[in-house]
């Protein structure tokens, strides 16, 4: 498998427009969008960052994954995302080494990409993100 760069680093927080004043009006980076993943029950702020994003994730529903994660550990890096090449012989490779996957196939993820999620059992706690975009 190739790992070719951290695409994003998920950040749970409570609200996109409280928690993005920093990176905006500190750090002076610019939200470049915010989409809703439905599925996810997620709105996702954008924040480029050459190579990289930072994506600020605020639940839409009370029951959603970043409201479980945020009532739980509360708010903070969620997870890490490794941008692949190719995700499906990433996979398959994974899975081939033993490795526990909470996604077997890609899904759908913010800004069009394909992404699947690593257990953090295997990572030492971190959830690791894989995904693949263009
Ligand atoms: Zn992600």
């Amino acid at each position: 498998m190739k790992i070719k760069h951290i695409d994003h680093i998920g950040i749970a927080v409570k609200s996109i427009e409280q928690a993005g004043k920093f990176y905006t009006d500190v750090l002076g980076l610019n939200i470049q969008e915010i989409e809703t993943v439905a599925e996810q029950k997620v709105n996702v702020a954008f924040i480029p960052i050459t190579d990289s994003e930072v994506e600020l994730l605020e639940s839409v529903e009370p029951d959603g994954p970043v409201a479980k994660y945020i009532k739980s550990r509360g708010e903070g890096v969620q997870h890490i995302a490794f941008r692949v090449d190719d995700i499906n012989q990433c996979l398959e490779e994974l899975k081939a080494k033993g490795v526990r996957l909470i996604d077997q196939a890609p899904r759908d993820g913010a800004g069009g990409a394909k992404i699947a999620f690593i257990h953090p059992k295997e990572t030492n706690g971190v959830l690791v993100e894989i995904c693949e975009r263009d």
